[in-house]
């Protein structure tokens, strides 16, 4: 992929910026990850389009819209230490990894964590921590965390990671109620809980036990 660096351009303009996310720092990093080398070569050209690509396993990575919309409304800095639950890929942890002081990434199946993993050394990202297991439950060996990221559809918030969350914190995820599932943005104050919808969503399953059964 010689010129994927006008392909990365184009897709900030075409689907990042002219849908609304002009933050700097996040087109920054979104600019600095080649996105094709972490779909199969079939796929290199469409991983510049907005469309969720399969990664095998009957798992996707997600458009990069919805990757930018959950990052942005993380708010990250280069103090936060982050938990992303569904390493899938690797994409947003690298996004995540170029935004924030530390990130803990958890997948279920092992042939992706450590697939993403040799990805991402190659990128030399080093602040991130691979876990393989059932990210429902959190890691609670790190918390707390000042953000999370779960890029799996979850029927419930999975409590486990509210009390991970730290007071203040920000936690985005897809959840699917009524049969509809919507991203949500929840936020923990004082112990206080809020959740707020901020787009629809298509997202595999989260399957663990503060999920879906398996
Ligand atoms: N952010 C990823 C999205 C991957 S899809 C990307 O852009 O590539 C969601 C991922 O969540 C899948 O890889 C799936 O295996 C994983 N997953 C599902 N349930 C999980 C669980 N309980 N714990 C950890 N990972 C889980």
């Amino acid at each position: 992929m010689a010129n994927y660096k006008n392909l990365i351009e184009k897709m900030i303009n075409s689907y990042i910026i002219s849908k609304g996310i002009c933050d700097a720092d996040i087109i920054g990093a979104i600019r600095s990850i080649p996105r094709h080398i972490f779909v199969e070569e079939s796929f290199s050209e469409l991983s510049y389009s907005d469309a969720p690509l399969p990664i095998g396993h009957k798992q996707t990575i997600s458009g990069i819209y919805t990757a930018a919309l959950m990052t942005s409304v993380l708010e990250l800095n280069k103090n936060h230490k982050v938990l992303e639950i569904g390493t899938g890929s690797g994409y947003q942890t690298a996004i995540l990894s170029n935004l924030a002081s530390e990130v803990y990434t958890i997948e279920r199946i092992r042939e992706l964590s450590l697939k993403s993993r040799t990805i991402l050394d190659g990128l030399n990202c080093k602040n991130i921590t691979f876990i393989i297991g059932d990210g429902s439950i959190g890691f609670k060996e790190y918390a707390p965390y000042d953000r999370i990221i779960i890029t799996a559809c979850s029927p419930e918030i999975p409590k486990p990671l509210l009390d991970q969350l730290k007071d203040g914190g920000v936690m985005v995820m897809p959840l699917e109620l009524d049969r509809k599932q919507n991203i949500y943005v929840i936020r923990k104050n004082s112990g206080k809980i809020e959740k707020k919808i901020i787009a629809p969503a298509n997202f595999v399953k989260l399957i663990g036990k503060s999920g879906f059964a398996g």
